[in-house]
């Protein structure tokens, strides 16, 4: 019998587990200097002169993102309603409210066209979700932005190594959060940052990060906000350090793996069952095809529980937001978001990650053919 393929898998390698026990012996394990050499690295790995700091997750660099674009009680943030639950969640947490948009059926992604048509007076902000490591058409949603005079905060959860037109995700825009969880492109076990570009904001971006502390040129000690604690530890930047340096290899791999699923779909299975295919800037966190169980004869449910038995690991990604509980009894409904409601009932992420062989790949693609006949 074969291995059991989990959807994803985090690459640790010896040099890196090798790393994270120095930083453990070295008598220093919370922030310090491995923090502060993951930042530069990103600055310099993202590009375009930016600035960066670390968080303990991308819903805390998220949260922060918003409160230092000044986003409060009787503002409007618009977020797409295919994403995971955390882009709106802290539009909750910061005491604003959300305004769902649809995406695109294949790219799972939001447009300039549709943050216009739902842009009203409270609307301060946008959440551009780069959705699968697809990058968002951006260059029109910032000229949209700053016609209205609004914030955008990117969701760049997936994005981490994504371009958009020969540009890194986060060497340009607003505000830009990206995630470094285990089933993110690169890890720190739990982790996040924060790209901004202007200098200005790095106070704030502190204090909400640690206590709202600040220190003056003598190392006299103020507190001058109620922040949060959001440090990331030295001990997950120095495994971010490692994943860092091996990213643009995990994300070929990616790349190449794609191509094989590519290759052994699209000439099988209805178009609109894949992903948009995008171009050598998708970074391809994951590979969640459409299926349509109301006419395959069974549940979502059902299909995964015959993938595991075959040894594949399933997962879901996303239900669509205005779905779920919290939002559904705040009045949402799904049903106006046709496409975000139809990839959250279809939805199903088949495995990819580095690690992975095109053989895997096969195998997955043979047991998906065989169990929609196709
Ligand atoms: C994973 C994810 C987040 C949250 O990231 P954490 O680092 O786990 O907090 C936010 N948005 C999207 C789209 C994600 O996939």
């Amino acid at each position: 019998m074969t291995n059991f393929l989990p959807f994803t898998r985090p690459t640790i390698d010896e040099t890196m587990i090798q790393e994270v026990t120095e930083v453990l012996r070295s008598g220093w394990i919370t922030s310090g200097p491995q923090v502060q050499s993951l930042e530069a690295e990103l600055a310099a790995y993202i590009g375009g002169e930016r600035h960066v700091r670390t968080l303990t997750s991308a819903t805390g660099a998220l949260e922060v993102a918003l409160r230092v674009a000044g986003i409060g009680p009787g503002d409007e943030v618009l977020v797409p309603a295919m994403t995971f639950s955390a882009s709106a969640n802290v539009v909750h947490r910061v005491g604003a409210s959300v305004r769902f948009v649809d995406v695109g059926l294949r790219s799972r992604n939001t447009t300039a066209e549709a943050f216009g048509q739902a842009i009203s007076p409270k609307t301060k902000a946008l959440m551009p979700v780069h959705f699968a490591g697809l990058a968002v058409d951006m260059d029109p949603v910032n000229q949209l932005a700053q016609k209205h005079g609004l914030r955008v905060i990117e969701d760049a959860a997936h994005a981490i190594g994504t371009s958009y037109q020969g540009r890194r995700i986060g060497s340009f825009g607003d505000l830009v959060c990206f995630s470094f969880h285990p089933n993110k492109n690169m890890t720190t076990i739990e982790g996040g940052a924060i790209v901004y570009a202007n200098p200005a904001d790095t106070p704030r971006i502190e204090q909400e990060r640690w206590h709202g502390i600040t220190k003056d040129a003598h190392g006299q000690v103020d507190v001058v906000a109620p922040g949060g604690k959001y440090n990331l530890a030295d001990v997950a930047a120095s495994l971010g350090r490692g994943q860092l340096r091996r990213l643009d290899e995990f994300n070929t791999q990616r790349r190449e793996l794609i191509d094989q699923y590519f290759h052994r779909l699209e000439s099988r299975v209805p178009a609109d069952w894949l992903p948009e295919r995008g171009d050598v800037g998708h970074s391809w966190h994951i590979f969640a095809p459409l299926l349509p169980f109301d006419q395959l004869g069974y549940t979502r449910l059902e299909f995964i529980s015959r993938m595991k038995n075959k040894n594949i690991g399933v997962g879901i990604h996303y239900p669509c937001v205005p779905s779920l509980s919290f939002y559904k009894n705040l009045g949402h409904d799904a049903a106006l978001y046709p496409n975000a409601a139809r990839i959250g009932e279809q939805t199903v992420t088949l495995p990819l990650f580095p690690l992975m062989s095109r053989s895997d790949v096969d195998r997955v693609c043979d047991e998906l053919l065989e169990l929609t006949q196709c």
